[in-house]
Order: structure tokens, then sequence, then C-alpha cells
């Protein structure tokens, strides 16, 4: 069903008794030609983009809980493309490139927003830093604009310009970046894969990964073994786990990070701001809460729930941003499961094993590159090359000792 103001007048007349559920929910057939296990927001575009550009279309998507129910459901939404090195560039414009046009190609508003991202600078070195990303950025045609003081003071008089112990010198703005509701981004593309023929499976976690002779040949499921031409894991924070079934030890490490959001209040914030003095980042949702969040938990975990000390950490540095904050209430805080790898960036890779791909190292930074992420991942899993936009983001880059550091932080993950 295609949804059009036709459909939606016609739906109204009707009694809106003619809405078809938004996607099958299959059950698990013996075999397919690509099985891709996590469904979230990766996995989804991936099965997405393999059957509307490459034509693979007898594909399944294995998900142990629902779709989006990762961290494609528990994201702050903010999308945005402005990276420092050309290993990440592409990928990242890509990304928005494909943001700018995704609801018109897969017919459902995702309520793409590009309001703008705003990252703050607060000394000389920092402004210095940012307008080297800036012109990095603009070398590879990607928007950025440096602003000084007065020029963010225009955009944002309510934050706190005068009395800060780190006081604002101006901001690096993408105005390209913005926010796009992640779970209709899930169910967009869950609905687009459906309608050519992807079978999205719930409550189907895979166990084990079945390898013969170095290649596989099919995975085993809470729902009874599934054989598999091709293998393409993109679970996020559950990386290493999936990996090891396949005896893999990746360069990743996962971290809880949370986020929250305030009960609705009128616009107040019209972009995305983040600070630049301390680890904290906001915006306002079309339901009016505010939406922030900031560094990760500190220690390694599998666990989707985080603890008070990181968000009093988080409110300190909202407080000395914009103490007008101090006035709102916190409605409700989550945690999701970061795939922290070892130089910051991503990895978009054929395995050791023959016939399994991964897709991984996300970070905080993965909801962003969603679109990109899938199409470049289905044309590695289609044509079993790298597409353009994602050469350097190879496994072995680390053993080759190219990393892609966009911090210059090494190999601390949670640092990144
Ligand atoms: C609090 C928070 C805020 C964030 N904010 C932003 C942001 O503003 N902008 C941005 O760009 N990024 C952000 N991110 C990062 C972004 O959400 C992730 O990098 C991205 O969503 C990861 O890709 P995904 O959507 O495929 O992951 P997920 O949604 O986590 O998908 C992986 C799926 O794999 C499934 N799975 C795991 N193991 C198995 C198994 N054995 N069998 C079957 N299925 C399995 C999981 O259940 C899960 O649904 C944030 C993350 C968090 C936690």
């Amino acid at each position: 069903m295609r949804y059009s103001l036709f459909s939606l007048l016609g739906n109204t007349l009707g009694g809106h008794k003619g809405w078809k559920p938004t996607w099958r929910d299959a059950a698990p057939k013996p075999a397919y030609d690509v099985v891709i296990i996590g469904g979230g927001g990766h996995g989804l575009a991936t099965a997405y983009y393999l059957a509307s550009r490459y034509g693979v279309r007898n594909v399944a998507v294995l998900e142990k809980g629902w779709i989006g129910g990762g961290n494609m459901g528990r994201n702050t939404t903010i999308i945005r493309s402005n990276y420092l090195l050309p290993g990440n560039i592409p990928l990242y414009e890509l990304s928005m490139k494909l943001w700018e046009g995704l609801e018109q190609d897969f017919n459902y508003n995702a309520m793409v927003s590009q309001r703008g991202v705003l990252n703050l600078y607060h000394s000389d070195a920092q402004r210095d830093a940012y307008a080297r990303r800036g012109n990095a950025m603009r070398l590879h045609g990607v928007d950025a604009e440096l602003l000084d003081r007065d020029g963010v003071r225009k955009l944002y008089p309510f934050l706190n310009f005068d009395d800060a112990r780190f006081p604002i010198q101006g901001g690096l703005l993408q105005a390209r970046g913005g926010t796009a509701r992640h779970d209709a981004v899930a169910w967009g593309f869950a609905r687009g894969a459906s309608d050519r023929g992807v079978d999205i499976v719930q409550n189907c976690e895979v166990t084990g990964i079945t390898i013969v002779n170095g290649r596989v040949t099919g995975v085993e499921t809470t729902r009874g073994p599934i054989a598999a031409g091709k293998v393409g894991i993109a679970v996020a924070g559950s990386s290493s786990r999936v990996a090891a079934m396949a005896g893999m030890r990746l360069p990743i490490e996962s971290f809880v990070l949370q986020a929250m959001v305030s009960e609705g209040l009128k616009p107040i914030i019209p972009g995305v701001i983040t600070f630049g003095a301390g680890h904290f980042y906001i915006s306002q949702s079309d339901k009016g809460g505010l939406v922030f969040g900031g560094d990760l938990d500190g220690y390694n975990s599998y666990a989707q729930r985080g603890n008070l000390p990181t968000v009093e950490d988080i409110c300190e540095g909202g407080m000395a941003l914009m103490p007008a904050i101090g006035r709102a209430r916190i409605l409700r805080t989550w945690a999701g499961l970061c795939d922290m790898s070892m130089d910051g960036s991503p990895i978009i890779d054929r395995t050791p094993t023959q016939n399994l791909y991964l897709n991984a190292g996300w970070n905080y930074g993965g909801f962003k590159a969603t679109p990109g992420s899938g199409l470049v991942f289905a044309h590695l899993l289609a044509r079993d090359e790298p597409h353009p936009a994602a050469v350097e983001l190879r496994l072995d880059r680390f053993a080759r000792g190219a990393v892609i550091d966009e911090k210059g932080q090494g190999a601390q993950p949670n640092l990144h």
C-alpha cells in the first residue's frame, strides 16, 4: 500500500478500516540467499537496499527481540556529517544525502528535520580545531560555517554567555544536520524491505553461526536452523558476542550510553547544540521534550540500563550550558549499548570466514549513518567488494596501523 494524500482521504472516508500492517511479521523459512543478523536500523536498511537497489530479495532479517528495540529506538535522533577524516567523510555525507531524499524513497514519514547542528567552542585552541574540521568538510563538499560568539548568540540567546566558567566563544554549524524520528526510520525501512519480499523475523535470536570448510552455510536460531548463502552481522552493541560465534575477537568494547527527555515544553531550542567544555548535547523533540545526553557510563557492559552518577554528570553539563534547563523536569531516562571501536570509526567489511560480513563499531554515532551504512553494506553483500564510500572502513586497518581516529584518542574505545 502506497501512502499518499489519496490513500489518506480514501481511508478517512472508509472509517480507517483499510490500513494494512506496515510490514509482514514473517515466520522463518529454511533457507535464504542472505541472512542479516540484527533488526536495528542498519540491518533493516541493508535489507531495504539489497532488495530495492541490488535486486536481492530472498533475504531475512533476524531480530532477537522486536525491530528497533535496540539502539535504533534509544538514540537521540541526531543526524549530521561533520567529520574530519577522509576515511569517514564519504560515508557520513553519502548518508546525509540519502536522508535528504529518504522519505520520498521509502514512502514513509520519518520526520527528517534539517534544523542545524551546532558544536560550541570555548577556547582559542578549540576554535582552531573546529576551523580545521570545517575546512576539511568544505573541501569534501560538506556544508560548514564557523560562527563567532555573536553569531551563536543570535541563534541561541538563552545560552550562558556571560557567567560561565568556560564562556562560549563561538561554534561550528552544519546547517544540513538535524534530527529524524528514529523508530519511524526503522519502520520505513522495514516496510520498504517487506514490500519487496524480505522476511522480517522478530523474536528470533541467532545462537550460532554454522561454518563448513571456512565458509558460512547458515545460522542456528531459537526458531531452528536457517541455511544462508551469505550472512551479514549488524548487531551494534552485541557485535563482539555474535562475532565470537564465528570465532572472531573484534577490536570493539561495549559500553552503556544513556539519554533523557524532559516534560513537554513550548518550542525553545530550534536546532541541535553540543557543549564544547563538557560532554552534553541537546535538542527538542517535535512533542516538546528536551532530549539530551552526554558521556558513556564508565565501564564495559551488555546491560541496556545505566547509572545515576552519569545522569547527574550529564545534568551538570546542561546546567553549565543553559541554566534555564534547571526549571525543566526529567520525564524518562534510558540506555542503549554502544559498540565502541578502538579508533572510534566503524567497520564494514568481509571477515576471515567466507561469505560472512561485518557491520559494526558505530560508537555513539550510528543513527546518522543508518541509510549510508545500509547502502554500503548491501553493496558489499551483493557485489562482494567494498562500496567506494567505505573503502577505508576495513577490519584489517587495526593490524595495518591505518586507524581512522577522529579525536586522536588512541586505542581507548570509551574516549572516542
Ligand atoms: C542513548 C543513545 C543515544 C544515541 N544518540 C545518537 C544520535 O543522536 N545520533 C547518532 O547518529 N547515533 C546515536 N546513537 C548511536 C546509534 O543509536 C547506534 O550507533 C545505532 O543505532 C546502531 O545501529 P543499529 O540501529 O543497527 O543498532 P540496534 O538498534 O542496536 O540493532 C542491533 C539489533 O541486533 C539485535 N541482536 C543482537 N544480538 C542478536 C542475536 N544474537 N540475534 C538476533 N538479533 C540480535 C538487537 O536486539 C538489536 O535490535 C545513540 C545511541 C544511544 C544508546
